[in-house]
């Protein structure tokens, strides 16, 4: 291999350098644009070698990118760096030969950190295996509501390069990073970050439990004010002891539970802070109260109290934590309230695609008819069911692989009603709903939260939340 081995120190000089781009797509293309701008030799490869990936391959190479189609696997000649998109399975032949070469291989986080200008603003960062879409937004509402110029980044439609690189000026950025993107981000320092949970997903991009939970917790390496912990995943505290952080960051808890010192938690449904307060023996802070978190469902207090953590470690005043809460509202398809049909509520989880999310929400509502189902990934639900089993009123199963979440509910919750829809049409979504009303009385929740993938039955959760809004829709006319 005919690579050369260089170490890129700051400030980076491009100029006829060999960057190999590894991945046309949402990151790839604009990496190689920005580098190629820069005055780097640019080479593009990608497995694909489709219609859509001639268009982007002719559109880079109309700038004078190199891009090779139909072959990721081997490494050009000359590389001196890779720069790949997140999602690429470590395993590849082209990182063992990258590897093999002294290389080193960016993700687009690492890409978006080492070209940020001297001045651009510091990342409050937030990882974990769920929550992490809507604390990062609850954080940006917080910032906001202090005055604070900022943006929801990452893992989360805006890029970290068109934040980074963009005309727009930040004080503050609230970033969602992924697992994949944290593999590949060795060198990111963020002011302060979160792992607001962990739980076993991906495993068989990172190989195991571990390798997993060590790429989550590289969120905290390098942090300068606080490593912001789930009291209640010890595995999330494990993570903050193993980092190597700066001289006086610190350990700060969220618990849903009375705080301790260096803790943020609950008392009589007020969110207080116990952390970022004079004298944390003997003083709190109240920072809002449960009803202004929306919506106020046990696992999305964590994820507020997390926010809040990050926002009150960047200064930001209680009263902002207050407003910035009250402002927010979900993104779609999360825990939203649908429509009370015949006084049944019909809740729409529908971006419950692990057992994880599941039972998060399972958690939040006293009686309910679940429906669930879909693409399991390899998921066992034995813990779930027996975690839930004594809230469900009736289950009704559709998709590929309900049968797995059957056999769970024969072991764990034997009295409970099942209906096995038997079906993965789009349509069984109707069916769906209309068999839950009839497991249904008065009070209780219909709950979509399938703890499955939704790809087998529809185009993504989206449209799978959809299809249940318009059943219920269907339902109450
Ligand atoms: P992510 O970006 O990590 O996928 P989201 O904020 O989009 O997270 O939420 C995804 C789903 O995960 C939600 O629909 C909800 O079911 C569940 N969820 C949200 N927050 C938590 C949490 N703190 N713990 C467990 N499950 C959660």
């Amino acid at each position: 291999m005919g690579s050369r081995k260089v170490t890129f120190s700051e400030p980076l000089d491009w100029q006829g350098r060999h960057v190999t781009v590894a991945g046309l797509g949402v990151s790839g293309i604009p990496a190689a644009k920005v580098l190629h701008a820069r005055g780097a030799n640019v080479t593009v490869v990608n497995d694909g070698d489709d219609a859509r990936a001639r268009e982007q391959a002719a559109e880079l190479e109309a700038l004078g990118i190199t891009v090779r189609l139909g072959d990721g696997a081997t490494l050009p000649e000359g590389t001196e760096l890779v720069v790949t998109a997140p999602g690429w399975k470590p395993d590849k032949p082209l990182f063992a030969a990258a590897r093999a070469a002294g290389l080193e291989i960016w993700g687009d986080v690492e890409l978006a950190w080492r070209l940020r200008g001297p001045d651009s603003a510091p990342w409050l960062a937030i990882t974990g295996t769920n929550g992490k879409t809507t604390t990062t937004q609850m954080l940006a509402s917080i910032l906001k509501a202090a005055g604070l110029r900022t943006a929801a980044v990452g893992n989360i439609g805006v890029s970290l390069l068109d934040a980074v690189l963009g005309d727009e000026q930040y004080d503050v950025l609230a970033v969602e990073l992924s697992s994949y993107q944290l593999h590949w981000a060795p060198s990111l320092r963020a002011h302060s970050a979160a792992v607001l949970n962990l739980a076993p997903d991906h495993l068989d991009w990172h190989g195991s439990m571990e390798a997993y939970a060590a790429d989550k917790g590289r969120v905290y390496e390098g942090n300068r004010v606080a490593c912001v912990y789930n009291v209640a995943d010890k595995a999330t505290e494990d993570l903050v002891r193993a980092a190597d952080v700066e001289e006086g960051c610190r350990a700060v808890g969220f618990t849903l539970g009375t705080p301790g010192p260096s803790q943020l938690g609950v008392v009589e449904g007020i969110l207080v802070d116990r952390a970022f307060v004079e004298d944390r023996h003997k003083n709190a802070q109240e920072l809002a109260e449960i009803s202004d978190v929306n919506p106020p469902a046990p696992h999305n207090i964590a994820n507020a109290l997390a926010a809040a953590a990050l926002a009150r470690a960047f200064g930001v005043p209680a009263g902002a934590v207050r407003d910035g809460l009250r402002d927010f509202t979900p993104d779609a398809h999360r825990i939203a309230h649908v429509a009370d049909v015949a006084a049944v509520a019909y809740v729409d989880d529908s971006k419950a695609t692990n057992t994880h999310a599941a039972e998060a929400s399972l958690a939040a509502y006293e009686s309910i008819v679940w429906i669930a189902g879909g693409l399991a990934k390899g998921a066992t639900f034995d813990e779930l069911v027996a975690k839930s089993a004594k809230r469900l009123r009736g289950v009704v199963l559709i998709g590929q692989d309900r049968a797995l979440i059957r056999e769970a509910l024969a072991r764990h919750a034997p009295e409970v009603p099942v209906v096995d829809l038997d079906r993965t049409d789009t349509g069984a979504m109707l069916a769906a709903v209309q068999e839950a009303s009839r497991l249904a009385v008065a009070g209780d929740t219909v709950l979509l939260a399938p703890a499955c993938a939704s790809m087998d039955m529809f185009a993504n959760y989206n449209q799978r939340g959809d299809a249940f809004a318009e059943a219920v829709r269907e339902l109450g006319s």
